[in-house]
């Protein structure tokens, strides 16, 4: 799908290939809505033809529900639920990572064997 709509239906995962983004509402029924960035170091999909598998889960740490869950065969599944601890301390990497990630990107654009290693070793970590 390439344009998301601005009223998303519930249990629909909106993919833009435009926009490397997958968005869709809570699992829980909140109605906020999900946006995951598909980048190499944040979410990563994969299309079967018929179902959409994210990866890593979806953590709605900023929501109220603050839900916890994977999206596999385009189907929730629900992980275990965090401690505000584990949240914050997994939030806090995450979010230095994607600025390391970009300041590194910006630095360096065409490099293509530095590029192929770094992916490389980000899939076998
Ligand atoms: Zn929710």
């Amino acid at each position: 799908m390439k344009f998301i709509p601005d009223r998303l239906k519930k249990g629909v995962i909106y993919v833009s290939y435009e926009y490397n983004t997958v968005i869709h509402l809570c699992a829980c029924g909140c109605g906020n809505k999900v946006v995951t960035p598909i980048t190499p170091i944040q979410w990563s999909y994969s299309y079967n033809g018929e179902s959409i598998s994210l990866s890593p889960s979806i953590g709605n740490w900023n929501f109220d529900c603050k839900s916890h869950y994977w999206v596999r065969d385009s189907q929730f599944v629900w992980a275990e639920n965090w401690s505000e601890d584990k949240i914050s301390k997994v939030q806090q990497n995450e979010q230095k990572e994607i600025i390391d990630f970009f300041e590194e990107k910006s630095e360096r654009k065409e490099d293509g064997f530095i590029t192929k290693i770094f992916k490389y070793l980000k899939m076998i970590n």
